[in-house]
């Protein structure tokens, strides 16, 4: 799994990180990438405090705008479903659809013949992480190529990483087969061997880029196994004079309201699981992650109905976030590169970026 990093331990990573040789490499599979997804997904710190860091270090916008618009990618889609269901197509249906609910079998085996995504699938599994240009081939090859639903197939492979989103993994799985995108992105061997550094032919997708909207892959399918789902553990010791302060996998802040002596539960949601189910090692890893961030945080696991009862609602506080919305709790803001956006919808990507870039070139 990733490393279980303190926060001074991220910033340390940060502070390492040199932009300018990630604009340059970013698509390589070795290229210069920050890493820094599985924090930034689990709330640990923010796009904001990533580039305010970056700034401090007096790194100018031009050095750093590559890295920025993949942050803005981020803070794009968490906008998005602010507005609308990652479980929804965004603009239209994937328009090759061979299977709606099963996954093709060479992938849930690692076995599709195509040597940089089977190693990657097999890192996956003992690193929670793949790079973003394989997490394209892979999604290309599964929709694209053998047919599968992009639900299906965000669904499964949402749980097996450290940096599980919905709102980046399902709108990337829509973008790369078109739904969420004006074109379905589509990727050949020798691209593949350019950005992986490896030299295969003879593969499935050795072929032209004009072959590729008309190769469909014929396979075996099988039904994705969700075989984890956690014990319900509804019990916390709760010193009802204080408040409460509601954590979940997607906001472990280990500095949001620090100061307040307060109960710190992390709550799992069980009613969250169908859609978004994690791998045992990824649920562990997270857990283990909280406790490294807050100490003394305690772990719950139940439904909202069920936990709530447990708390005074009116002392109980949270930071915003689309699947806890419905709580009703005070909620406090998410930190934005562009804050003032936060009621509108956000439109295209590009459209937010500029004004991304413009509100951010303000504050010199
Ligand atoms: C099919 C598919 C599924 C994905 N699922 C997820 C996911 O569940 N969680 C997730 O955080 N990212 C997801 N991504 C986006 C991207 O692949 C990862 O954020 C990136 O690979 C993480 O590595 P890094 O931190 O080194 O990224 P860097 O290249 O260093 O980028 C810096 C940060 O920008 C953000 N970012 C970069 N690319 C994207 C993107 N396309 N969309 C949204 N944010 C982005 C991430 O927070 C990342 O940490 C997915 C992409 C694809 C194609």
């Amino acid at each position: 799994m990733m490393p279980l990093l303190s926060i001074s331990e991220i910033y340390a990573l940060i502070d390492q990180f040199d932009p300018v040789h990630y604009g340059k490499t970013r698509n390589y599979q070795n290229g210069g990438v920050s890493k820094l997804s599985a924090y930034l997904s689990r709330g640990i710190i923010s796009t904001r405090q990533v580039y305010e860091r970056l700034r401090q270090r007096g790194i100018t916008h031009y050095e750093m705008e590559a890295f920025l618009m993949e942050l803005c990618w981020r803070d794009h889609s968490q906008r998005i479903w602010q507005h609308h269901n990652p479980q929804i197509e965004v603009r239209t249906a994937q328009h090759f659809i061979y299977n709606e609910n099963q996954l093709p079998t060479p992938v849930l085996e690692t076995n599709t013949g195509i040597h940089a995504i089977d190693d990657a699938l097999r890192t996956l599994k003992t690193t929670g992480y793949m790079h973003n240009h394989l997490r394209m081939y892979l999604a290309a090859l599964v929709c694209n190529h053998y047919g599968a639903h992009w639900r299906t197939a965000a669904k499964w492979f949402f749980g097996q990483l450290c940096d599980a989103d919905a709102a980046s993994n399902h709108l990337s799985w829509q973008w790369v087969c078109g739904a969420n995108a004006p074109k379905v992105y589509y990727a050949n061997q020798d691209n593949i061997n350019k950005y992986t550094d490896s030299k295969q032919s003879g593969s499935s997708l050795d072929t032209s880029y004009e072959n590729l909207p008309s190769l469909h892959i014929t396979t075996a399918w099988q039904n994705p196994d969700y075989p984890f789902r956690p014990s319900s553990t509804n019990v916390a010791i709760l010193n009802k004079t204080i408040p409460t302060h509601l954590y979940t996998p997607y906001h472990l802040d280990p500095n949001w309201r620090k100061e307040e002596t307060a109960n710190k539960i992390l709550f799992w949601d069980l009613d969250h699981w169908n859609d978004y189910p994690f791998t045992k090692s990824v649920f562990d890893w997270i857990n283990e992650l909280a406790l490294v961030q807050i100490p003394d945080i305690q772990i719950v696991v139940s439904t909202w109905e069920e936990f709530k009862g447990n708390l005074d609602l009116k002392k109980t506080f949270t930071k915003e976030h689309p699947l806890t919305i419905s709580y009703g709790l005070q909620c406090d803001q998410r930190d934005w590169l562009w804050p003032v956006a936060s009621l509108e919808k956000p439109g295209s990507f590009f459209n937010y970026w500029k004004k991304v870039q413009k509100y951010l070139r303000r504050e010199d």
